[in-house]
């Protein structure tokens, strides 16, 4: 019996993940010669359910809540489980009691607190809210590492190649974006981002700091290594950043740390996330085809959810006779 899975975004490659650790023998193939540079590339790998939560429906928090310990097993070492720390300029304090309205496990920290979690804020904001039990990974590293330990697990990848998939039993659709127009109801969700290098700022967690349009964060990579982002237009666009999200990112960094203004802007980037009409990801069937798609904003967060479902899926199918009929949006009730 063989998977073909499409696409190495953290769809495709966690879904290979599980399918693989279930015994079954699995091929990935990539349009692209390198591994992915679609959406997953550009995101900031925050795994934040409660925070999510603010915008998002009640499965993004049930569904979230095993990230981490799914990261932590798949790519050990990668999960940093220092929470995130959610802030807001002092004439906007308002927003933060709507943020905690909306939210759960959180705290409420002073400015001594702030101080104590991320010693280069000291002074910079009066309070906060702290969530303890969320966590980031970088997820250029995360996709690197789960690739090589698919391949220590003996599956095959092709890369940049057209592949005919007669060959295989069933096929695994995780090609993100690329599927609007194939999949009804699927649209896109343009996200910018850019990342900043300074050795003037240290952070140890995701900070969020509240706007009235924008959820604006700062996710810190390697020492000195920010990444800032995003956007959430309405578009298939992926064209370059515009001038109006680089001034609100950098005005965003400015007012976390004012070093931000000497750092130097070393990337900026634009994925197009893919959703569905309920910003909900969905595990679907066609046929022998399986599609994993409209992870929104969630992609890194509710991938491991997905990536069960779908080998739930593929095993069921596999043990019983074909079933052609469409099976779609169960597992998101479970
Ligand atoms: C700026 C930004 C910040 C984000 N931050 C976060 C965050 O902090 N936490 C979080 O959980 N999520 C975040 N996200 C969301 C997350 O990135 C997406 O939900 C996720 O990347 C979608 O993954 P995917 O695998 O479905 O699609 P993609 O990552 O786009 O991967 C699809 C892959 O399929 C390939 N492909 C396309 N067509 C074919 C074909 N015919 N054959 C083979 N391969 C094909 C593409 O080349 C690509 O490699 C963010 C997104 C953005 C844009």
């Amino acid at each position: 019996m063989r998977i073909l899975v499409k696409g190495t975004g953290v769809a495709g490659l966690t879904a290979a993940f599980e399918l693989a650790r279930s015994g079954i023998t699995v091929e990935v193939c990539e349009r692209n010669a390198e591994p992915s540079r679609g959406a997953s590339w550009y995101a900031g790998g925050m795994l934040a359910p409660w925070c999510e939560r603010e915008s998002a429906e009640a499965a993004v928090l049930t569904l979230g809540q095993e990230a981490l310990d799914w990261w932590d097993d798949a790519t050990p070492g990668l999960v940093v489980r220092h929470g995130t720390l959610v802030v807001a300029p002092a004439r906007d304090k308002v927003e933060l009691s709507r943020f905690a309205s909306r939210t759960a496990g959180y705290r409420w920290v002073d400015e001594g607190e702030i101080a104590a979690l991320e010693p280069d804020l000291a002074g910079r904001f009066r309070s906060g809210l702290y969530f303890p039990g969320e966590g980031h990974l970088d997820p250029r590293l995360a996709l690197k590492s789960l690739h090589e330990r698919l391949c220590t697990m003996g599956v095959r990848f092709h890369m940049g190649i057209p592949l005919d998939e007669e060959p295989f039993d069933r096929v695994v659709n995780c090609t993100g974006s690329a599927a609007i127009g194939g999949i009804s109801d699927l649209r896109g969700v343009r996200g910018e981002m850019l990342y900043l290098a300074t050795p003037e700022v240290s952070l140890s967690r995701p900070v969020r700091l509240l706007h009235p349009r924008i959820p604006l964060y700062i996710v810190p990579r390697e020492p000195g290594r920010f990444m800032v982002g995003a956007t959430m237009i309405e578009t298939e666009d992926a064209g370059a950043i515009s001038a109006r999200s680089m001034m609100e990112f950098l005005n965003a960094a400015y007012a976390v740390h004012p070093a931000f203004a000497e750092a130097e802007i070393i990337e900026t980037g634009t994925g197009v996330r893919p959703a569905y009409p309920d910003n909900l990801p969905d595990v679907t069937q066609d046929g022998r085809t399986i599609f994993i798609n409209g992870a929104h904003r969630h992609g890194f967060l509710l991938s491991p959810a997905m990536a069960r479902q779908a080998a739930e899926v593929v095993c069921q199918t596999l043990s019983q006779k074909e079933r052609d009929h469409e099976t779609s949006g169960e597992w998101r009730r479970a």
